[in-house]
């Protein structure tokens, strides 16, 4: 088994429900059993090309014995399975399923980049994470979650509903 950090975002539709009931579909996959989850935060849109709703996001670790190309599949339908139909740009979505961290792996492929790419400049990921898992190293930096916070500005980001 191996611990892994996710992302969930949604600003469409009923975002707690969706978000809440996203993770009870998660955790009753067969090799995933949810550890920990976050505060949810909500968040204005950030990187979208106009204007938008503001996001509900929070974090959470499984443990998982699925191949990290397994377990990106698995996200993406339940994406799907969530209503989601827009893609890429951040655009407004039902349901946002990223891979943040499997264990210590840097990977590179077409299909997937872990750590997430993105992760180390987006307060709405990082004020979440950091919550569940300070001390874990993000592996392409070298750096600590905790610290990667102290380093991005988080004023777009504020509590919603406490773990
Ligand atoms: P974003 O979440 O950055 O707004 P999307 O969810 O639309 O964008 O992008 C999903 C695409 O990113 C998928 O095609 C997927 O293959 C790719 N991808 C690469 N690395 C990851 C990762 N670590 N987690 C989730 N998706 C990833
Ligand atoms: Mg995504």
């Amino acid at each position: 088994m191996t611990e892994c950090a996710i992302a969930l975002g949604s600003n469409q539709g009923d975002s707690l429900s969706i978000l809440e009931s996203s993770l009870n579909v998660l955790n009753q996959i067969p090799g995933i059993d949810l550890k920990t989850t976050s505060s949810w935060y909500q968040t204005k849109p950030v990187g979208t090309a106009e204007a938008q709703d503001d996001y509900l996001n929070g974090c959470v670790l499984l443990s998982v014995a699925q191949t990290p190309e397994e377990l990106l599949a698995i996200l993406q339908a339940t994406e799907l399975q969530f209503g989601r139909t827009s893609k890429g740009d951040r655009q407004p979505r039902t349901l946002d399923l990223d891979l943040l961290l499997y264990g210590d792996l840097v990977l590179n492929t077409p299909n997937l980049t872990l750590p997430h790419p993105r992760m180390t400049e987006r307060a709405f990921v990082l004020v979440p994470l950091a919550e569940i898992a300070a001390d874990w190293i993000e592996p392409r930096s070298g750096t600590k979650i905790a610290k990667l916070l102290k380093n991005i500005d988080t004023s777009g980001v504020q509590l919603f509903m406490m773990a």
